[in-house]
């Protein structure tokens, strides 16, 4: 411990092809470890070699959505994530023992991350998607550190509060002079038996985040897709099988392989 020296993350390299978004969200429960999971399975569905990195400290829920069933093993002084639906996964989940609360500071958050990053033996990936813990902590910063050219996604639902923060954890981008690839709206609607759509959440989030981070950022954020309300996302997350695969013609599906394809 503190004798090894620091191994190279290969997504930090000039040359490196791996393109690497930041799931981040203003709050949590808005859905963003779900488009995560379904990004992560749309991706690989494309024929991609995808990892995802779940540093939602709060959270921890990426395993359990994608049916991961195996802990990490070790290969020499590297780390072997393991593979569910083709995807690669690390979880800080993996390392905490039993289910105990721990809290996370700054800079053991930056470690953790450093460590996923860097002895994690992901080979060569086309897409690396980290899901980060809800808000605009210190763990943005510390992307943005070790991998300066990480992109940010930011998930938001429709309603007004919810867009306000979202916002917030979009505009960190404008600090750590990284792309904000997109917005993606969740929870939109609900689609009744009649075909009308009902805004549980109201309408409009989505569009006035990326407007505003348009505005402050001064590169063109778009609106990447509206994710309805549906039954089969949620039980698809909690079986272990994310919606794209358990149910591609689901509207949630259909949305969210449209926002993999515009990434
Ligand atoms: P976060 O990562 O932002 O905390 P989650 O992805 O864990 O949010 O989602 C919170 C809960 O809401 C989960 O139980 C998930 O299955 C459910 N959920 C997320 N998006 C939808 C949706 N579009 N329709 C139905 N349930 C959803």
């Amino acid at each position: 411990r503190g004798g090894a020296p620091q191994k190279e993350i290969p997504f930090a390299k000039p040359n490196s092809l791996t393109r690497v978004y930041a799931v981040a969200s203003g709050k949590g429960g808005v859905g963003k470890s779900s488009v995560t999971v379904n990004l992560a399975a749309a991706f690989a569905q494309q024929g991609l070699r995808v990892g995802v990195v779940d540093a939602d400290v709060y959270g921890f829920s990426v395993p359990r959505m994608l049916g991961v069933e195996h802990k990490p093993t070790q290969l020499d002084d590297m780390i072997l994530p393991p593979v569910a639906h083709d995807v690669k996964v690390i979880s800080i989940g993996m390392f905490v023992p039993g289910n105990q609360p721990v809290v996370w500071r700054g800079p053991m958050l930056h470690r953790a991350l450093q460590q996923f990053l860097g002895d994690v033996f992901w080979g060569d990936l086309d897409v690396l998607l980290l899901d980060l813990p809800p808000g605009t902590g210190d763990i943005a910063i510390s992307v943005s550190q070790l991998i300066p050219t990480a992109e940010i996604l930011v998930v938001t639902t429709p309603q007004q509060a919810a867009a306000e923060v979202a916002e917030r954890a979009g505009s960190i981008a404008l600090q750590t002079k990284q792309r904000v690839a997109g917005v993606i709206e969740n929870m939109s609607w609900l689609e009744l038996p009649d075909g009308s759509r009902q805004e549980i959440f109201g309408s409009g989030g989505g569009q006035a985040v990326a407007d505003s981070l348009t505005r402050s950022i001064g590169a063109s954020v778009p609106l990447l897709g509206q994710i309805p309300l549906d039954t089969r996302l949620r039980e698809g997350g909690d079986a272990g099988t994310p919606v794209v695969l358990a149910d591609p013609d689901s509207a949630a599906a259909v949305v969210l392989r449209g926002v993999a394809k515009q990434l």
